[in-house]
């Protein structure tokens, strides 16, 4: 699903590369956490796995695509198959929270009935069906960022990347965020989710990729932020249930992928 075979990233005018020979096999259903200090290299592997930048030697392929070789006109057919959530949520500030989600159908054509129930699907699956005529400034963070992560899953990617999605959110609304993300990796989306929580790593135990100076040192399943935690990290989130995450799977995440 995304093959990434000794890749180097070197920025012009940077004296190391930010990715430094990595290598890296991600397989459909995979959630897999991105882990490593600010600078790293995490946003510069997920932005060569979004073909917003190239490598500077290796290979990167997604969804079977050589993303060396691939032609600028097929650049937004391939990324229509990703879901992409940043840590600033990147809203439209003069559209609704219905039309900030509409807009990823609109672009590529969608019928306006299908836009519409997509978009009624999606916003439930959030818990923001009741919100989904305010702009983006009427909303908490937390709402903003489901938002987001309503837009990025519309289109039913088989691939969600999520650069440091609740880096900018308070531990509790993290976990609606999280248990949203994990609900869309169990209805068969690709999860990879860059992050430097140590919280929420630890709590969910899922494969952990860590990056230092640009460089794979773990690659670990079922693992915490750390490979020998020192002393006990305290995750006591249990007992918060989010909204959002009362129902069960709707019909919407059914589908293929
Ligand atoms: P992380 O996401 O883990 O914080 P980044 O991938 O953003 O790490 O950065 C890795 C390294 O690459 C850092 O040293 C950073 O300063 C450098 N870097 C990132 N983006 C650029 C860029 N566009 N131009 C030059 N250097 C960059
Ligand atoms: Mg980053």
């Amino acid at each position: 699903m995304i093959s990434v075979t000794n890749v180097t990233k070197q920025y012009k005018g940077s004296a190391r590369p930010a990715l430094n020979n990595v290598s890296l096999e991600i397989e459909k259903g995979d959630f897999v956490f991105l882990v490593g200090e600010s600078g790293s290299g995490k946003s510069s592997l997920m932005r060569l796995m979004l073909r917003e930048d190239v490598a500077s030697s290796g290979n990167v392929f997604v969804l079977g695509e050589n993303l060396n070789a691939i032609s600028s006109r097929r650049i937004p057919h391939f990324r229509r198959k990703l879901g992409v959530v940043f840590q600033d949520f990147r809203l439209l500030p003069n559209k609704t929270v219905a039309q900030n989600v509409a807009f990823s159908l609109e672009v590529i054509g969608k019928s306006q009935g299908f836009i519409q129930e997509a978009v009624a699907d999606v916003l439930r699956l959030v818990g923001l069906d009741e919100k989904a005529d305010r702009l983006p400034s009427q909303l908490s963070g937390g709402e903003q960022q489901r938002v987001a992560l309503a837009r990025a899953i519309v289109n039913k990617p088989a691939i969600l990347l999520a650069d440091e999605p609740t880096g900018n959110l308070d531990p509790a609304t993290s976990e609606g965020i999280m248990a949203l993300i994990e609900r869309i990796n169990l209805a068969g989306t690709t999860v990879v989710m860059a992050t430097h929580d140590r919280g929420i790593v630890d709590r969910l135990q899922k494969r952990v990729v860590e990056l230092r100076n640009g460089e794979i040192i773990r690659d670990q399943t079922s693992a915490g932020y750390q490979k020998n935690p020192t002393g006990k990290i305290s995750t006591n989130f249990e007992g918060i249930t989010p909204a959002s995450t009362s129902e069960s799977t709707p019909s919407f995440l059914a589908g293929e992928n």
